[in-house]
């Protein structure tokens, strides 16, 4: 979708819990000096083998036990560094700092979002494997009826699931080997009782029957009856934000997703039903309906699944194996003809950077829509206007966006960033968004060049708050706020220019995209993909830029002795080489926490910071030293 202070390091130690340790691995336990509350999110780092681990919702880490020391941070508690040979527990209990608070954990997480955004044993019970949707729409009542079958593998021994549909809905049964099932509904959450102990290893399948009128909802109203300018109806749904259970049963979170999908959308026959997929079957029913059967060949999403209800026309081409096909409004063809030229050359260049479109199985699609754009899987929907830049607006205000439709390059480049490569939570859409948003200067760069893309990226430094860190807060449901695209795509593209080598960078990203393609993974497995392919420490400059709001400042002072420079930053010795202009020859400078000297050089106006590509904060202090001085004096 579209949108100081120096650590002292100590630790405590709990002595009430047995020490563990099995063979290879290490189990360790992360709480909060505040009212003993497990720690879900904090990045257990292991510098000696660039190795970081993620605590679980439980709390819980397994380490390799090879460590000797392991760094510990977790939001909002002072960082701790540990010793095996010192330690007598596996509780480590992290000292609750308020100067780590920030306005983002003052948010009130609503039950709702908690029981949303939490993968708990009554979902981790369970492996998706295929869902099939049955769906009667009608325009006139405003009102959906069908049912979901579906299918999934217990992981552990467990009499109960639960699936999540909004509590608006009525649920008319609940099937079981043709037998109904008990539930009890909780808002949104309904925990389904079987009959006996599902055991491990099952496959199961449990048919949800349900109807009712679906709510218009968040950013672009989840399920909306609208109609055409030509007064047909247009029905369409896009529900990340707020939830797939908005309009569909199923189990609606991040980390699972099924193998395939089925739906079987029936709506009136002058109407047309576009899905994620291929379309295997149309089925005139004997009631004014016609059946459109659309079929998912490839993991998805829950809230890329979407239906798009109107009088839609259909163009398509070609690329080499892939589809790509487009569906828009009848009166809309000629426009979308020509603005749709756009998508192939996108697709060569999206490829040549990302790899093979991860869907080719599905073809890719562009579909019109009443709303600006998402990316559903396989089934981009499109409400740019047929113009160019977004909404017709220069986007990023530097004469660069006008050059392309934003949401058909923002949109698609999620095939790679969202729909391929996905956050197991909300948290960490980082991987989504800021990755996108960098795809989109990647088209740039591939398009018109490498002075472009980054003019285009800097001119996102507008739009970027420094208010709340990247990462928010873990299984809460919370979507992270802007930053994680504008701020997102301006980290890269520092890392990009801290590796110092494009030809490495482009091809650690190809790798990137193919390590974890149709993966769902956290924000350390990327740190640890980094760490290993560049050969390089990135723990610092990831935990500075995702997890604290603030930018590293770069610190210059000219007195004496020349030129000095340093880091300040929230991170204890942070320490990112920069290149800079400095007497008109590009030097790479390697900055620490503590001062360096340029001898030579007398004067600040000769030191350049290359600031396009490293998004840092610059500071002359000259006049703080000199105050300083004085005040020795
Ligand atoms: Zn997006």
């Amino acid at each position: 979708m579209l949108p100081i202070k120096s650590l002292s390091i100590f630790c405590i130690f709990m002595l009430c819990s047995s020490f563990s340790c099995f063979g290879e691995d290490f189990r360790l336990d992360i709480l909060s000096s505040k009212n003993m509350k497990i720690i879900e999110g904090a990045v257990v780092y292991d510098k000696s083998s660039r190795t970081a681990y993620r605590s679980n919702s439980a709390g819980k880490v397994v380490v390799s036990n090879d460590f000797t020391e392991l760094q510990i941070k977790a939001k909002y508690h002072t960082p701790i560094t540990i010793n095996k040979d010192s330690l007598s527990s596996n509780n480590i209990v992290m000292q609750h700092n308020e100067n780590f608070l920030t306005k983002d954990q003052a948010l009130q997480h609503s039950k709702k979002n908690i029981q949303w955004g939490t993968y708990g044993p009554l979902r981790a019970n369970n492996d998706l494997l295929n869902y099939d949707l049955t769906l009667r729409v009608d325009p006139e009542k405003k009102f959906i009826s069908g049912n979901n079958k579906i299918r999934f593998k217990m992981l552990s021994d467990d009499n109960k699931i639960q699936i999540d549909l909004y509590e608006n809905f009525t649920i008319e049964k609940i099937l079981y080997n043709n037998t109904a099932l008990s539930y009890v509904r909780d808002l949104n959450a309904v925990i389904i009782t079987f009959p006996q102990t599902l055991t491990k290893g099952s496959i199961e399948e449990i048919d949800f029957h349900y109807s009712g009128k679906p709510m218009a909802t968040g950013r672009f109203g989840c399920f909306t009856f609208k109609k055409d300018n030509l007064g047909k109806d247009w029905i369409n749904t896009a529900c990340q934000g707020s939830g797939s259970m908005v309009w569909w049963p199923n189990k609606d979170q991040q980390p699972d997703e099924v193998e395939g999908m089925t739906m079987r959308i029936s709506v009136p026959s002058d109407l047309k039903n576009i899905s994620s997929g291929r379309l295997i079957a149309t089925n005139v029913l004997a009631d004014g309906f016609t059946e459109y059967v659309w079929q998912t060949y490839n993991p998805i999403n829950n809230y890329s699944v979407s239906l798009n209800i109107g009088n839609y026309v259909h163009f398509g081409d070609t690329l080499g194996e892939l589809t790509l096909d487009y569906y828009v409004l009848e009166q809309d063809l000629a426009k979308a003809q020509k603005q749709f030229q756009q998508a192939k050359p996108m697709m060569v260049s999206y490829q040549k950077y990302f790899g093979e479109y991860p869907f080719i199985e599905d073809g890719y699609k562009l579909i019109q829509a009443p709303y600006s754009g998402m990316e559903h899987q396989s089934a981009i929907t499109y409400g740019n206007g047929f113009t160019n830049g977004y909404l017709a607006r220069d986007w990023t205000g530097v004469g660069i966006s006008m050059k392309f439709d934003f949401i058909i390059i923002h949109e698609t480049g999620h095939e790679w960033f969202g729909n391929s490569l996905t956050s197991n939570d909300f948290s960490d859409s980082w991987i989504h968004e800021a990755w996108c948003t960098y795809a989109e200067s990647v088209y740039v760069e591939d398009q018109f060049g490498y002075s472009d893309a980054i003019k285009y990226i800097n001119g996102y430094k507008e739009k970027v708050t420094n208010e709340y860190a990247m990462i928010g807060p873990s299984s809460v449901g919370h979507w992270p706020t802007s930053d994680m695209y504008f701020k997102g795509t301006l980290f890269i593209n520092t890392l990009r220019h801290v590796v110092n080598d494009d030809e490495k960078w482009w091809a650690g990203v190809k790798a990137y995209t193919t390590q974890f393609k149709k993966k769902n993974f956290y924000t350390v497995d990327v740190l640890n993909f980094f760490n290993q392919y560049f050969d390089y420490d990135f723990e610092k400059i990831f935990d500075q830029y995702l997890y604290f709001n603030e930018l590293p400042q770069l610190q210059l002072v000219h007195d004496s002795e020349g030129v000095k420079y340093r880091w300040q930053s929230n991170v204890d010795g942070f320490d990112m080489p920069i290149t800079a202009d400095v007497a008109q020859e590009s030097i790479q400078l390697k900055p620490t926490t503590d001062w360096q000297v340029l001898p030579s050089i007398q004067d600040l106006n000769q030191v350049k910071i290359a600031e396009d590509k490293y998004y840092i904060q610059v500071s002359n202090i000259s006049h703080l030293a000199k105050e300083h001085l004085l005040s020795n004096n």
